[in-house]
């Protein structure tokens, strides 16, 4: 089969012929019909080597969704035929963190090394994926696994971040989001769906803004303004957001968020731009607390599902065959996806 491979650091993506993988006992073999471009994957194929506990080739591709091929000896919980959602932070299955099904943050990561398919192992950019335990797979009922797909890592990831702020985001609060392509979209679409907060989206791009509105945001500010912050301040009603997501990750969208959060909120950063916040007393309103979030639980992942299936939320998806796996890419680093690049091997 043909699978779009990370074959050296810091070089382009290759497709190749690769053997079909067979499912060993406890194992099982997906038919990939959806595997989402990440953003994240563009840092990956930027970095030097051994900044990763892992090295190419591996299959790209984390964000992955299909159906049951073929299971292993042993697997009972899932069938052929069955759409599943597969979730992408692979860990030990065993430590206390992969008991309460936050295998994000598995105490062994370290030991394992690999994080998971598309990130060490191979993963979903390829007609077939091999997927190491059926925990990993979450049932997705009527949901097409090509739309489905980015709800694995584009939701979850959000989802997990907003998550952990909800009980502060209560009737007159605001929540700020920087960075309004794919995650962000769908930031704002789940923190409509869980809370009554008011929603400002931020970005350089007018176009992303105006997606953003759409989605639910009630104001919008250019990032490049000169009074950016002021604005986003003024979009509080003047009292600085309760959350304030990050999903860039740059320097100047740091001292953003720091400006804009309110004393006791969250600045949560998720995006992987590299920047750096200088921590220091008077560096963030008082008891903001600064955060780095990664990916999500898998128990969060199967509300992700509940919150698709009722309608709440749905990925703008633009589809790609397995073939045009690079042009994707080059697409998402030109910033010229809208919503999310989904690779879709089997049409
Ligand atoms: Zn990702
Ligand atoms: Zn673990």
């Amino acid at each position: 089969m043909q699978a779009f491979q990370l074959v050296a650091w810091q070089q382009p993506p290759q497709l190749r012929e690769v053997p079909v993988p067979e499912p060993d006992a406890g194992e099982v073999l997906v038919k990939v019909g959806g595997a989402g471009a990440c953003h994240s994957d563009l840092h990956l194929m930027d970095w030097p080597p051994g900044l990763m506990a892992f090295d190419p080739p591996f299959t790209l591709g984390h964000e992955n969704a299909g159906w049951v091929e073929r299971v292993g000896a042993g697997v009972r919980g899932v069938r052929p035929g069955d759409a599943v959602l597969v979730y992408g932070p692979w860990g030990c299955g065993r430590c206390a963190a992969c008991r309460r099904s936050a295998e994000n943050y598995c105490e062994r990561q370290a030991e394992i090394a690999v994080m998971g398919g598309g990130l060490g192992r191979d993963g979903g950019m390829a007609e077939y994926e091999l997927v190491p335990a059926e925990r990993l797979l979450l049932p997705l009922g009527e949901l097409d696994p090509r739309e489905a797909a980015p709800l694995s890592d584009a939701a979850l990831t959000p989802y997990h971040a907003i998550k952990r702020s909800l009980h502060k985001l209560v009737p007159g609060s605001s929540a700020v989001v920087i960075g309004a392509g794919g995650l962000g979209q769908m930031a704002i679409q789940l923190l409509g769906a869980l809370a009554p907060a008011r929603i400002v989206a931020v970005d350089v791009a007018p176009d992303k803004l105006a997606a953003a509105a759409e989605a639910g945001a009630e104001a919008t500010v250019r990032a490049d303004a000169p009074d950016a912050a002021e604005q986003v301040r003024a979009a509080t009603r003047g009292r600085g957001a309760e959350l304030v997501l990050d999903l860039v990750g740059g320097d100047a969208t740091l001292a953003l968020g720091a400006r804009v959060a309110r004393p006791e909120g969250d600045l949560t950063l998720v995006g992987l731009a590299g920047g750096t916040f200088p921590l220091s007393f008077f560096s963030q309103p008082y008891e903001c607390a600064v955060a780095t979030t990664y990916w999500g639980s898998a128990i969060e992942l199967l509300e992700v599902i509940e919150l698709a299936r009722a309608g709440r939320i749905r990925a703008h998806v633009e589809r790609y065959p397995l073939e045009r796996a690079g042009e994707a890419y080059e697409r998402l680093r030109a910033g010229r996806v809208e919503g999310r690049a989904v690779i879709c091997p089997q049409g």
